[in-house]
């Protein structure tokens, strides 16, 4: 294997140092054997990070992976919200993120003082919020969605309730359009899913007419109207496995190819194109994470994500609701 070049100045100095192991793959086997640890990694990490992981899926699955498993220690391998939400299910573990800086877009678009007022502004309603929020916002929520979950979810509220929809404001749109509920939106993105050109996609579909366009629904509804699927990653997964299609056009972090590609080898994806050259449809956040800041976290046993108390309890509910509502 291959050591991937280090971000960080500490990083170069440990590599350096060789301390830093050559066989980062058994380093890290070997921890999590001393540790009992269990890694956990989100569909949008790199593919080297993706098999490593014992369990792989979306934010909640794999908090949810991660309550139903024995280790003492939770290494996660996504953003700091996702790890937060281990923490929140997960309070006796410790949970460690690789790299404190995997943030979020989404997440920071709705600061938690900004949007207590916000909220404090109409309080008659009620706060739903997509999973892809920080501790602090859980904790403002009154129910707690995904994006796989959320129309139901919406259904399921008496139809004289007016609800707040945070922070993203395309996933808020699409179920508005899903239920004919007249929400208030928060105006929050993910510059990811906001960055596909629809002038591309269609050019992209004319010279592939045979494929599936699959999308999530954080993108925006000029690239939603051109899906023949829109769904959560673990439901455009599902979709790709079972569709009899050859081609997909996928519409969303690209790092969900990899799990698509292994479950269906003889099929083909074909990234969405985003709207300038780069390679912007990769989260910057995710790609935060790597094998070497993996074995570091491990070894150290940080960083940690550590919660107050009193947010994690205020957090766990609206959690709580969302399971028992989903059951
Ligand atoms: S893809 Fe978007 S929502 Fe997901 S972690 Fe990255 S910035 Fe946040």
């Amino acid at each position: 294997m291959f050591l991937t070049a280090p971000k960080t100045e500490q990083l170069d100095r440990q590599v350096s140092q060789n301390s830093i192991p050559r066989d980062l793959f058994k380093a890290i086997a070997d921890l999590k054997k001393d540790l009992n640890a269990v890694i956990l990694a989100h569909y949008y990490q790199d593919p080297d990070l993706q098999d490593i992981a014992d369990y792989i899926g979306d934010s909640l699955g794999l908090s949810q992976a991660a309550v139903n498993c024995q280790a003492d220690v939770i290494v996660f391998l996504g953003v700091h919200f996702m790890a937060e939400t281990a923490k929140i299910l997960n309070p006796n573990r410790l949970v460690l993120l690789p790299d404190l800086d995997a943030g979020c877009s989404l997440a920071d678009s709705c600061p938690p003082a900004r949007f207590a007022k916000f909220k404090a502004e109409h309080p008659d309603h009620m706060v739903i919020s997509y999973i892809n929020c920080s501790a602090d916002i859980k904790a403002l929520s009154d129910i707690i969605c995904t994006s796989a979950n959320a129309v139901a979810i919406v259904n399921q509220i008496p139809k004289d309730q007016p609800i707040i929809f945070a922070p993203d404001r395309n996933l808020g749109r699409y179920v508005i359009e899903q239920t004919g509920r007249d929400m208030l939106l928060w105006d929050g993105a993910c510059i990811v899913h906001e960055i596909f050109s629809e002038r591309k996609l269609i050019q992209l579909k004319l010279s592939h007419p045979e494929a599936d366009i699959i999308a999530h629904p954080e993108c925006e509804a000029n690239v939603l109207r051109h899906a023949d699927f829109i769904g959560s990653t673990t439901g455009l997964l599902k979709y790709v496995q079972k569709s009899d299609r050859q081609e997909f056009i996928v519409v969303t972090e690209s790092g969900v190819i990899h799990q698509m590609q292994k479950a269906s080898p003889s099929k083909k994806f074909i990234p969405a194109p985003p709207n300038s050259n780069c390679a912007c449809n990769e989260c910057p956040y995710m790609r935060l994470n790597t094998l070497e800041k993996v074995y570091l976290a491990m070894k150290n046993r940080s960083p940690e994500i550590v919660l107050d108390e009193s947010i994690r309890q205020a957090a766990l509910k609206p959690m709580q609701r969302m399971l028992e509502m989903s059951a």
